[in-house]
């Protein structure tokens, strides 16, 4: 399909549901008013969790290949309604061709690689005196929380297992980027059984009462750092299972021995991807000093090439700011950070113009606990920081409440990896960067969030583990 249609409904109980309150999209790019989107009451959020609840025992009971194979199906739609949603996604996300390609096809992706998981019952003991069985059971209705940088992308990694695990799903996407997710619930509606996917959409308060929900046995939450707390105390009422996916501020370390026009490209788009806007974007990057010079050089004559604009022009390679208040929070980062002193090498000045547009900034060598390094930009401002010791900038790289994910870069593979294996996140990557895959396990440590997504680990979190003994 090349086009949607332009009325936007939530999916409750396979049921198009629209409210009397709505609410507004905005396209970043042009600040544009460009549809609305239904707000959710309580009495929706009912709805939704009595049905998911209602469809719970059918789903969970059938075989888990026919629920592969119809998150498969589900995929398979994805894919075939692509133009669509990556029309949709930048006009409502502001994201590039490029990012949206990466964005619907991966999640087409998602659900086949997710379809082919399984948790297989375990026999830990077999002896004269007894059996003893591990198997895992589905946890009842999961409510999906999700933010606005990867809209869809971040729904189908909470989908695919939720669903293939044999739970039912309610799905709340951010009041920011609504609309995709809307559009998954309608291709939804014709796959699965009514009730097994709800997508409901409404502000920050329809988050808040799914947390407190008594009925929604796990929250699998993505965003900040800040509203990931906010889930955990409120899900430790019921003892709901959480997975939190939060912020990061991931250190990207090069080594001396880099060619620096070499590197200069892959840690431009480790850094810059989706205007930045990134989970584990590299923000802080580490440079050697026997190369810093050169490597700022090459990164600037790299950025000099690289197209901001709108996503929906073809040539565009960055887009704006998804909103405003994000917007409005990087500009008090970048008054902040020409207050403190620090010089931009590239970037720093915002003009009026229509859009939430921040040019690629590169600030030279900031100090340790300047703003513009402790936190997280979540947009296109990278501070470059020198180092010369091993251990002082595993240090420094350490130094932080976030250990998301990370980078190193060199020649010498036996000194890198040392260095990753100092380093404190659930991911590190050496030489590339922004590797996923249905199988390789994601999550962050510290106050980057608890568990993981993806393999059979992050499949598990959406279960109970439950020991059968018999006796013989
Ligand atoms: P956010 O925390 O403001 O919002 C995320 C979601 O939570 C939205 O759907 C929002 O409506 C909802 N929400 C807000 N308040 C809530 C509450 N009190 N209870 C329940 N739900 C509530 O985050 P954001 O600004 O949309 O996203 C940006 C953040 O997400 C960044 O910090 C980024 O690093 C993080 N992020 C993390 C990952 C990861 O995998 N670790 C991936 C993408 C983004």
């Amino acid at each position: 399909m090349t086009d949607f249609n332009s009325e936007f409904t939530m999916t409750i109980n396979g049921q198009a549901v629209s409210s009397h309150s709505q609410l507004e999209a905005i396209n970043p790019a042009t600040e544009k008013v460009i549809a609305e989107f239904p707000d959710a009451t309580q009495s929706h959020l009912e709805e939704a969790v009595q049905a998911a609840q209602q469809a719970f025992p059918a789903w969970s009971r059938l075989p888990v290949s026919e629920r592969q194979r119809l998150v498969r199906e589900f995929g398979d739609a994805i894919a075939a309604n692509g133009e669509a949603l990556m029309s949709l996604l930048t006009t409502e996300q502001g994201k590039g061709r490029d990012g949206a390609e990466f964005e619907v096809g991966g999640s087409a992706a998602w659900c086949a690689g997710i379809s082919e998981q399984e948790l297989k019952e375990e026999i830990i003991e077999d002896n004269e005196e007894h059996t003893v069985f591990v198997r895992r059971t589905p946890l009842g209705v999961v409510g999906g929380i999700t933010p606005w940088n990867f809209p869809i992308l971040l729904a189908i990694w909470k989908i695919a297992p939720a669903l293939v695990a044999g739970n039912t799903m309610v799905l709340k996407p951010s009041p920011f980027t609504p609309l995709c997710t809307l559009k998954l619930g309608e291709i939804a509606r014709e796959i699965f059984p009514p009730g097994v996917l709800n997508i409901i959409s409404g502000g920050d308060e329809l988050g808040k009462w799914m947390t407190a929900h008594p009925d929604i046995a796990k929250i699998s939450f993505t965003g900040s750092t800040d509203t990931g707390k906010a889930v955990m105390r409120s899900a430790s009422e019921h003892m709901k299972r959480v997975t939190l996916e939060c912020g990061g501020n991931d250190a990207a370390i090069v080594l001396p021995d880099v060619d620096p026009k070499e590197v200069a490209e892959p840690l431009f788009w480790g850094a810059f991807s989706n205007s930045s806007q990134f989970c584990v974007a590299a923000k802080r990057l580490y440079v050697h000093e026997e190369i810093y010079d050169e490597l700022m050089d090459e990164l600037i004559a790299y950025a000099k090439t690289v197209k901001v604009g709108n996503g929906a022009e073809s040539d565009t390679q960055l887009g704006p700011i998804q909103n405003k208040p994000q917007y409005d929070k990087l500009r008090d980062l970048l008054d902040d950070t020409r207050r403190s002193g620090a010089s931009f090498r590239m970037g720093g000045q915002v003009d009026d113009a229509p859009g939430f547009f921040i040019p690629v900034t590169l600030v030279d060598n900031p100090s340790d606990d300047s703003r513009v390094v402790r936190e997280e930009p979540f947009g296109p401002i990278l501070p470059i920081l020198k180092w010369k010791d091993d251990d002082e900038v595993i240090e420094r790289a350490n130094d932080s409440e976030y250990g998301l994910a990370g980078s190193v870069w060199g020649k010498d593979l036996e000194r890198a990896r040392h260095l990753a294996e100092r380093l404190e996140t659930g991911t590190i990557w050496i030489n590339e960067i922004h590797q996923f895959a249905p199988n390789i396990p994601f999550g962050g440590h510290k106050q980057s969030g608890m568990g993981v997504e993806n393999s059979l680990e992050g499949l598990s979190e959406y279960t109970n583990s439950q020991t059968i003994m018999v006796k013989k």
